[in-house]
């Protein structure tokens, strides 16, 4: 496995809308894998494949951290078939948008759609968090921020505060 570059705002590659999936096969399999790792690894809850420059409409999503358990899943061509009326607020952030953080709100429970890692078709009744994490994840493969939530205002601020982000440092 092997853990790729996060890209993050701006960039003009995160806005652009992901490619659906025709079938699953080892190369999504090393892409999942790959993007599961990344993420372990930026202490992530969930990433997008256009998030490390794969514009494919895959997500990975894992919330067993709080029970000190890796219990990976994996989302290829995700549809929403149904979502609730009634919304949910959670303070997000973003592997691609770093250390910047808002509340949004979001319907809390959807339906979704999807095939797994073996490429077969699964269907999921989702709640709470990992509600919240899906809507998140599948605004990625739209080219959608949660920052473009927030008015025109705070984005163009937290956009302009990332530009001017320091380069890394190095000693040598
Ligand atoms: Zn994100």
């Amino acid at each position: 496995m092997t853990i790729k570059k996060i890209l993050t705002e701006p960039n003009k590659f995160l806005r652009q809308v992901s490619k659906k999936v025709d079938e699953v096969s080892d190369v999504e399999r090393t892409l999942m894998d790959d993007m599961l790792e990344t993420m372990y690894d930026a202490n992530g809850i969930g990433l997008a494949a256009i998030q490390v420059g794969v514009p494919k409409r895959i997500i990975v999503i894992d919330l067993g951290k709080k029970e000190n358990k890796n219990m990976p899943l994996f989302f290829v061509n995700p549809v929403i078939i149904k979502k609730n009326d009634k919304l949910t607020t959670y303070e997000e952030g973003c592997l691609s948008v770093p250390d910047q953080f808002a509340e949004i709100d979001r319907p809390n429970k959807c339906t979704v759609e999807y095939l797994n890692y073996e490429g077969k078709k699964k269907m999921l009744d989702t709640d709470g968090l990992l509600a919240t994490c899906i809507q998140h994840e599948m605004d990625h493969l739209e080219g959608i921020l949660f920052i473009d939530y927030l008015s025109k205002l705070k984005r163009d601020y937290i956009i302009k505060k990332l530009s001017k982000s320091k380069p890394d440092r190095i000693v040598v």
